[in-house]
């Protein structure tokens, strides 16, 4: 998968510099395809090993009277079938008419595009980027495409890393929800991944190639599409008196990446122990959504359970947007409801919300509860917009954002996370200021 890159801007923001800069070169890969016009140029260019492909669409002048709308038929074109789009815009004329035009032509197309303020060498880039936001484009990268600065760190945001890329492979492999279960050495993992797939018609699957990687198993259930990511490896504890494998933390990690939703499994005879929260810690920072799942239930008197139900409540109080279950893998007795979960965790994880209705919610917050006065002036939050799933992030783009105490943060994520009904999965928040 090549990803294309199509640069719009008005005349002279410095589109075709920037495209002699992404691709080296300055004439020999430009195609010259039939049916195109003159002014759409096609390059090619590679940055770490990612190959990418860059249009240059000439066609959106942004001045309605001038523009040509065979041209602006075709550039629009170009920007529909890109993968990534960058809006170029001059730093040093600041916004124009003709930027406001373009942007709210590619608004309306409903394209996601990047923001890119050229020409800020010799200025304070946050002078020269500031008026630009009230645009309100995801995210802004600046540059000087002349001196060749900003570029790279630009690609490197834009492109996906080579982890993302084998990432992206196996998602391809492995359709459905992706499930990790992970946990400590015999908390009952191996045991939990036998009892969920039960019955269900597996797909087929790959031995590890290595002890540090985990076994994936597609299979299907009431007809939808699951991986079991198993980082326990059932395949290699058929024997009995096979020793318990060696814990691997690599694996762990990558079996987190890998999945939408991680199953935790924690022993209920010995309790919430440290590790156990090392590993939600690792959940949390990968932004996955998490269900705990408390085994061995079965066979433990009341007192106990009541122990173990209070130190969960106690430790785990951070996460009280994750869902809790009390089950026994051996007995299978709590395992459908874990299904329940998992598929709540993905919607919520996977969610798209449209802008207006996170900004909507933004309103409703500030309106309950402002945010504080930073040096006399009140800080000002604005609009939110949607910036990615798995996990969930909202830009919120305002003033002084630097600033946000991190309680209110915690009150807006709170808030978003009632309203729009969010199970298992963190919400991530960005903060985007003006000034
Ligand atoms: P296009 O019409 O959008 O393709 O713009 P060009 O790439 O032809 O650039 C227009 C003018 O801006 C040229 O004179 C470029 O040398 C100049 N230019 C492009 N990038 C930069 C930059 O980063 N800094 C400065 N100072 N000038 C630039
Ligand atoms: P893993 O290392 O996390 O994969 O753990 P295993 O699935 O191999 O289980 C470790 C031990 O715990 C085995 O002896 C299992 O039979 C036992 N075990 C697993 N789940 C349960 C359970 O729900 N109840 C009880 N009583 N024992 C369990």
């Amino acid at each position: 998968m090549t990803p294309v890159i199509a640069l719009v801007g008005r005349p002279n923001v410095g589109k075709s510099t920037l495209f002699n800069q992404m691709t080296r070169s300055r004439d020999a890969l430009v195609a010259d395809f039939p049916g195109l016009t003159r002014d759409r140029k096609y390059g090619e260019g590679t940055y770490e090993e990612q190959r990418f492909i860059v249009i240059d669409t000439g066609g959106l002048t942004g001045t309605e009277e001038g523009l040509d709308i065979e041209m602006a038929r075709q550039s629009m074109q170009a920007v529909d079938e890109a993968d990534i789009v960058l809006f170029l815009v001059d730093g040093r004329a600041g916004l124009t008419a003709g930027d406001e035009m373009i942007a709210d032509h590619l608004r309306r197309s409903g394209k996601q595009a990047h923001l890119v303020v050229n020409k800020t060498d010799g200025q304070d880039p946050d002078v020269a980027a500031a008026e630009f936001y009230s645009l309100g484009f995801a995210s802004t990268f600046m540059v000087a495409a002349s001196h060749n600065r900003g570029i790279r760190s630009m690609l490197e945001m834009l492109l996906p890393s080579a982890e993302e890329r084998e990432a992206a492979d196996r998602a391809d492999r492995y359709p459905g929800i992706r499930i990790g279960i992970v946990g400590r050495p015999n908390v009952g993992k191996s045991t939990l991944v036998n009892r969920m797939l039960g019955e269900e018609r597996v797909v087929v699957y790959d031995m590890p190639g290595t002890t540090r990687d985990s076994v994936y198993i597609p299979y299907e259930r009431h007809e939808k599409q699951y991986t079991l990511i198993d980082t326990a490896g059932i395949r290699r504890r058929k024997n009995v008196n096979e020793a318990v494998e060696k814990f691997s933390i690599i694996k762990t990690l990558k079996a987190i990446d890998d999945a939408h939703v991680v199953i935790l499994v924690i022993d209920a005879r010995e309790g919430l122990v440290d590790q156990d929260l090392h590993l939600i810690g690792f959940v949390l920072d990968a932004g996955r959504s998490l269900v705990i799942a408390v085994n061995k239930w079965d066979g433990m008197d009341p007192e106990a359970r009541a122990q173990v139900k209070e130190q969960v409540k106690r430790r785990l109080d951070f996460l009280d947007y994750a869902d809790k279950h009390y089950i026994s893998a051996l007995h299978g007795s709590g395992v459908g409801v874990l299904y329940e979960s998992v598929e709540a965790c993905y919607e919520s994880a996977m969610a798209k919300w449209q802008t207006n209705r996170l900004t909507a919610i933004l309103e409703d917050a500030i309106a309950q509860h402002q945010p504080p006065m930073v040096r006399g002036r009140r800080i000002k939050l604005r609009y939110a917009h949607q910036g990615g799933s798995n996990p969930p992030v909202v830009v919120v783009h305002g003033n002084q954002t630097d600033a946000l105490p991190g309680s209110y943060k915690r009150y807006l994520e709170n808030t978003f996370r009632k309203v729009l009904n969010v199970t298992g999965s963190p919400i991530r928040f960005e903060f985007r200021s003006a000034e």
